[in-house]
């Protein structure tokens, strides 16, 4: 079995689930006491959110560099970075560790396709929602057309994102607001939401969406052990 390398800290909340998940994964593959071989860079996340306010990705490329070179050369053969967000400054990771780097959008993407899904709403940091990198990657490799809440919703979706969950703060509010968040995405034609920054799947499982749900946590963490058992002769 391969080692998995996790950037994470972003927040911990998110890595707690990924390290759960990524355990859980490979047991349900291998069986016995089977779990996954992993390393986690754990960053403070005061600096991070503190460079994004800053919109200072040239700081955060050099911190995710960083990162990932600790983990290639703990031994990682693989690298993924726990949060969709930070993923605007990938190619600083990529560029960085001759291990291959683990795209959080992709097995997204490629498990929209296999559902047949072409229209998908989106969920994430304002970063995530409304910059190029995601939907950019989303629209060109797998060719989806994606919907962003209204000025409202983004506001709504991206404060309880920082305030509530990266605390661990679980709200029956804040999930109606979610879910009404997806109600507007289904209106205007969405066929799924993606849930696209790691700490929403504590808020939201699929029973609470109108949609069905694509959950990137799961999905990155479940590719993440494929990878790494594929590779592998077991
Ligand atoms: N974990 C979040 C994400 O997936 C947000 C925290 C961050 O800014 O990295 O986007």
């Amino acid at each position: 079995m391969k080692t998995i390398g996790v950037i994470g800290g972003m927040s911990w909340e998110s890595s707690a689930e990924y390290y759960r998940l990524l355990n859980r994964y490979a047991k349900a593959r291998l069986g016995g006491h089977h779990n996954a071989r992993s390393l986690m860079v754990t960053v403070d996340f005061a600096t991070i959110e503190a460079d994004q306010r800053a919109d200072d990705w040239d700081s955060l490329g050099r911190q995710m560099a960083d990162a990932a070179r600790q983990l290639e050369q703990g031994g990682a053969d693989i690298v993924m970075l726990a949060t969709n967000t930070m993923h605007r400054v990938c190619e600083s990771i990529e560029q960085t560790i001759h291990v291959p780097f683990l795209h959080i959008a992709d097995p997204t993407g490629a498990a929209l396709r296999r559902a047949g899904i072409e229209r998908v709403g989106l969920l994430g940091t304002r970063y995530t929602m409304e910059q190029t990198f995601y939907v950019g990657r989303l629209r060109e490799r797998y060719g989806l057309d994606t919907v962003i809440p209204d000025e409202q919703g983004r506001a709504d979706v991206h404060r309880i994102i920082y305030d509530e969950l990266c605390h661990g703060t679980i709200d029956a509010h804040s999930r109606a607001t979610y879910q009404r968040v997806i109600e507007y995405l289904a209106a205007r034609g969405a066929q799924a939401v993606i849930l696209g920054c790691t700490e929403i799947t504590l808020l939201i499982k699929p029973e609470d969406s109108a949609l069905p749900v694509f959950d990137t946590t799961a999905l990155h963490a479940q590719a993440a052990v494929d990878w790494a058992i594929s590779e592998d002769t077991l």
